[in-house]
């Protein structure tokens, strides 16, 4: 090698040097810059949440597009001052991620999510959430539906082409569900930004299918929905899934999917809950659809995928 080739052998080395240091800086830079700050709050459930807050968590994480952070409520029956340190900062979030069903929280935490989501902010309610806070007025505008009795409010469900019907209280059942079993859904507006592109119909993993929710169901926008079989204990009726709410300026995303951690692997669960949690926080969704995904007769868990 003489002096010219070895400059030009150097001067190469150097080249791909300051090319994968400033492609690190980039990716780093830009990572940080775009990543959505979620915080998931979970502490008291009826359900497993120290098994799902680990899934919803990871779900996230893996897609480098978020930040997360969870806060953890004092459990049931602890005094009234342990509460005092409960005291979550949602302005420091872009979302907040809420896996909790149990007792009230202290009226300046109410206050403060009321202000959070009026202002801007982004919720995400997943399952037994929607159970938590009856007494809550606010809570329940921003959830629309949620696991009551009849007498609570209006119930909603769809026909078969997926106009919405609207039923006053009392009017058919309050909440409940059959027993857990595979179950299709129905994607009701193909156009909304988290559901473009993900199939009409497909398999979700053995779940809960969650019917007779009731309540306030203003504002309303259904996204999808899940027939209610008579044959496992359900309505005869298509059930809403997945819906959305806006309240003043900020949005509630709701899924009613996820009793078990095995039902919060289902891809399609997890595909709704990343682009549902990036909508909410950002007004746009940037996030794929998987290439492998459930079909209309086969579910698939994040487990086969790997
Ligand atoms: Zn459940």
């Amino acid at each position: 090698m003489n002096s010219t080739e070895l400059r030009g052998f150097f001067g190469t080395v150097l080249a791909g040097i300051l090319g994968i240091v400033s492609l690190l800086a980039s990716g780093t830079c830009m990572q940080a810059a775009d990543q959505i700050r979620v915080l998931i709050i979970d502490g008291q459930n009826n359900h497993d949440w120290r098994k799902t807050t680990p899934v919803l968590k990871a779900c996230l994480a893996t897609t480098n597009r978020f930040k997360v952070n969870v806060i953890t409520t004092p459990e049931n029956g602890k005094p009234a001052e342990d509460w005092n340190g409960f005291r979550p900062r949602f302005a420091d979030y872009d979302v907040v991620l809420s896996n909790y069903n149990g007792q009230s929280w202290p009226e300046p935490v109410q206050k403060s999510l009321e202000e959070y989501v009026s202002g801007g902010g982004g919720l995400v309610i997943v399952h037994a959430a929607n159970n938590a806070f009856p007494e809550w007025a606010e809570y329940n505008k921003m959830i629309g539906l949620g696991w009551r009795g009849a007498d609570y409010g209006a119930r909603v469900t769809t026909d078969k082409d997926g106009k919405v019907i609207l039923k006053e209280k009392n009017q058919g059942p309050g909440a409940g569900h059959g027993s857990q079993h595979d179950f299709a859904v129905v994607i009701r507006d193909r156009q909304h930004p988290v559901m473009s592109g993900i199939p009409g119909e497909w398999m979700h993993v053995k779940d809960e299918l969650y019917h007779g929710q009731r309540g306030p169901a203003a504002n309303m926008n259904i996204l999808a929905t899940a027939f209610s079989a008579k044959s496992t204990g359900g309505t005869d009726e298509h059930e809403p899934m997945v819906w959305w709410i806006p309240y003043g300026k900020g949005k509630v995303f709701t899924t009613v999917f996820g009793h078990g951690d095995y039902s919060m692997k289902c891809v399609g669960f997890q595909t709704i809950l990343v682009r549902g949690t990036e909508w909410v926080a950002t007004d746009k969704v940037t996030l794929p659809v998987p290439a492998k995904f459930p079909t209309a007769t086969a579910t698939l868990s994040i487990d086969d995928v790997k």
